[in-house]
């Protein structure tokens, strides 16, 4: 007979606690519906964090830029990671998918922002939380309004309807 093993323990499951985050992610270079799929992954993939939900995918026209449509979606984070260790690790995958800053508002493969980090109100040199541009973007505030409606007042989205913005219906980003 087969003895009866000990059930393995099971790790403790990842970021329960921490708060949530939310991060604006655009691309307007190359394949950007895969880059901001592999930047899903890449989160997901953080210490300490987990993905909880994700926007559609949307198509925007530069703001203040040239270049080719964004797109642009936002996702929902649970993190045990503070404000600028989140910070460093966004940048950090923006680095790795070869995002580079020759200019302001040059065309980009990758852009994460924090939004939102739980209830914090930061203004640092590094850091500013709310993004300081969240209610003036169309291609921010409809895709987190979608996954977080209680953080998107309807008078903001009213002040950004002229902006040219197209929700892709088609699934982008498979379960992380
Ligand atoms: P960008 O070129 O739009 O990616 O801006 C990056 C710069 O904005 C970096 O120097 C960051 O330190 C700074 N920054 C300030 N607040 C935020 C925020 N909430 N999310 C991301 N970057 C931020």
């Amino acid at each position: 007979m087969t003895p009866i093993q000990p059930t393995a323990a099971r790790p403790p499951p990842l970021a329960s606690t921490g708060s949530t985050a939310y991060i604006g992610l655009g691309a307007n270079l190359g394949d950007a519906p895969a880059a901001l799929r592999s930047a899903v992954q890449a989160i997901a993939a953080l210490p300490a964090t987990r993905v909880l939900r994700w926007s559609a995918l949307y198509r925007s026209a530069p703001v203040d830029a040239a270049g080719p449509d964004y797109h642009n979606a936002v996702v929902a984070v649970q993190t045990a990671l503070t404000p600028h260790g989140l910070l460093a690790a966004l940048q950090a995958i923006e680095a790795a998918a070869g995002r580079e800053r020759p200019y302001r508002n040059a065309p980009r493969t990758l852009d994460l922002d924090i939004l939102l980090f739980g209830g914090q109100v930061l203004d640092t040199p590094a850091l500013t939380v709310p993004h300081p541009r969240l209610r003036e973007r169309a291609f921010v505030l409809l895709p987190l309004a979608e996954i977080a409606p209680e953080h998107v007042h309807p008078a903001w989205l009213a002040a950004v309807q002229d902006q040219h913005i197209e929700r892709l219906p088609a699934a982008w980003c498979e379960a992380v």
